[in-house]
C-alpha cells in the first residue's frame, strides 16, 4: 500500500442539516433531510466488518438527531467500536429539563466519546446555555474533561477571548488565555480545554469582512481532516470533512449503494482524490502552474488549496492537469 493512500479510520455522520443558530460564515444548507437509520445502520455494521472501529457525529445540530445519536451509538457499543465526538453548539435545547433529558439518554445509550462545542466570535449561542451543557454533561459522563472547545482564530481572536472570558464567569472557572502553553477553562470540578483553528476564506465566509489572518499559499499533502467516510444527511459519502468536501470531485458514492469495499474502490479511481492522498496537493500545483496557471499566492491550510483548486480552476482545466500527472512516470 502507498504511504499516504486514503485509508479511512472513522465514520463521521452527519444526520441532519437543521440547526437553532444561522452563524455567517456557514455554508451548511438547512434542508431538513434527515439521514435515515436503516442505512446508516447497515453501513456501519459493513465498516465495522472492514476494520473501520471508530465513529463520531456533526451536523447542523447533530442534537436534532437524537433518536439517531442514541440508535448509532448503542450498535457502534454493541459492535465494540470507539466514539471520536460529537461536535455541537450546546446551545439546542429549550429548557434545562430538555437538555438532561437528552443527554442522559445519549449516556444510557453507550456514548462515551467526548463533545466538541464552537465558542467564538462567529457563533452566537447564549453563554448560558454552553455553561449549562458544560456542566451537566460533565455531571453525567463524570468526567471533567468531558467537553472541549473548538474555536475560530484569526483577525475577530479579541472577541473570541471576551466571550471565552465570559463564559469562565458563567462557569466560575479561569480562562488561562488562547496564547497560554495549553489553553483552557479550569476549575475544581472542570477542565475544559481550547482547540484554536483559522477561518479560511471559502464559500459565506469569503464574504466576512477579514474572517481569517492565514497566507495564501504554502501547499502540502491531505493531512486531514482526510481518512474518514464523511456521510452527508442525503447519503452522500465524502473522504474528508475539509473546507473542499462539499466539491462533487470529492464525491465518493452514496451508502445508498455503495459497501464501504465499494467507496474505497472509488476513492482510488478517482483521479483527485487518489492524486491528493497519494502525491500531495503540490504535485497538482507544479502541473497547473507548468501549464500557466497562476495561483494569487500562498497558503498555511492545505484545504484551503484544495478549496481553491475545486471552486476556482475549471473542471477541465483540472482534469487535464490530473491526465497529464497520470501520464508521468
Ligand atoms: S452552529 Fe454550526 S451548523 Fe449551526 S449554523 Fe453555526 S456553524 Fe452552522
Ligand atoms: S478538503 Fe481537500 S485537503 Fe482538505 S481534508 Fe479534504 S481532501 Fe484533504
Amino acid at each position: 500500500m502507498k504511504e499516504n493512500t486514503f485509508t479511512p479510520q472513522e465514520i463521521m455522520f452527519s444526520p441532519t442539516t437543521q440547526c437553532n443558530l444561522h452563524c455567517a460564515h456557514c455554508d451548511t444548507e438547512q434542508t431538513g433531510k434527515v439521514l435515515p437509520k436503516k442505512a446508516a445502520l447497515k453501513f456501519l455494521d459493513a465498516c465495522n466488518r472492514s476494520g473501520i472501529k471508530r465513529v463520531g457525529f456533526t451536523g447542523g445540530e447533530p442534537f436534532y438527531a437524537l433518536d439517531f445519536l442514541c440508535l448509532i451509538s448503542k450498535e457502534a457499543v454493541r459492535r465494540e467500536m470507539f466514539f471520536d465526538h460529537i461536535i455541537t453548539n450546546a446551545s439546542w435545547f429549550k429548557t434545562e429539563k430538555e437538555l438532561r433529558s437528552a443527554l442522559n439518554r445519549l449516556f444510557k445509550s453507550g456514548y462515551d466519546g467526548k463533545f466538541f462545542v464552537s465558542v467564538d466570535a462567529f457563533h452566537r449561542q447564549d453563554l448560558r446555555k454552553v455553561a449549562s451543557f458544560i456542566k451537566t454533561a460533565s455531571r453525567i459522563w463524570t468526567r471533567p474533561d468531558i467537553v472541549s472547545i473548538a474555536s475560530v482564530k484569526g483577525t475577530r481572536e479579541n472577541e473570541t477571548r471576551k466571550k471565552l472570558k465570559k463564559l469562565a464567569v458563567i462557569l466560575n472557572a479561569r480562562f488561562t488565555g488562547l496564547t497560554s502553553q495549553a489553553p483552557r477553562i479550569k476549575n475544581q470540578n472542570l477542565i475544559i480545554n481550547i482547540f484554536s483553528f483559522n477561518l479560511s476564506p471559502v464559500g459565506r465566509a469569503a464574504g466576512l469582512k477579514d474572517p481569517w489572518d492565514g497566507k495564501w499559499f504554502k501547499d502540502d499533502f491531505c493531512k486531514g481532516p482526510g481518512h474518514i467516510f464523511f456521510v452527508l444527511s442525503d447519503q452522500t459519502v465524502k473522504p474528508c470533512c475539509g473546507y473542499a468536501h462539499k466539491a462533487d470531485i470529492l464525491t465518493l458514492g452514496s451508502i445508498r449503494r455503495d459497501s464501504p469495499r465499494q467507496l474505497l474502490l472509488h476513492a482510488r479511481k478517482n483521479r483527485f482524490i487518489s492524486t491528493v492522498f497519494e502525491s500531495g496537493l503540490h504535485v497538482i500545483r507544479k502541473q497547473l502552474e507548468s501549464s500557466g496557471v497562476r495561483f494569487p499566492g500562498k497558503t498555511t491550510n492545505h484545504c484551503f488549496f484544495c478549496y481553491y483548486l475545486t471552486h476556482h480552476i475549471s473542471r477541465l482545466t483540472l482534469n487535464r492537469c490530473l491526465n497529464a500527472l497520470r501520464k508521468k512516470p
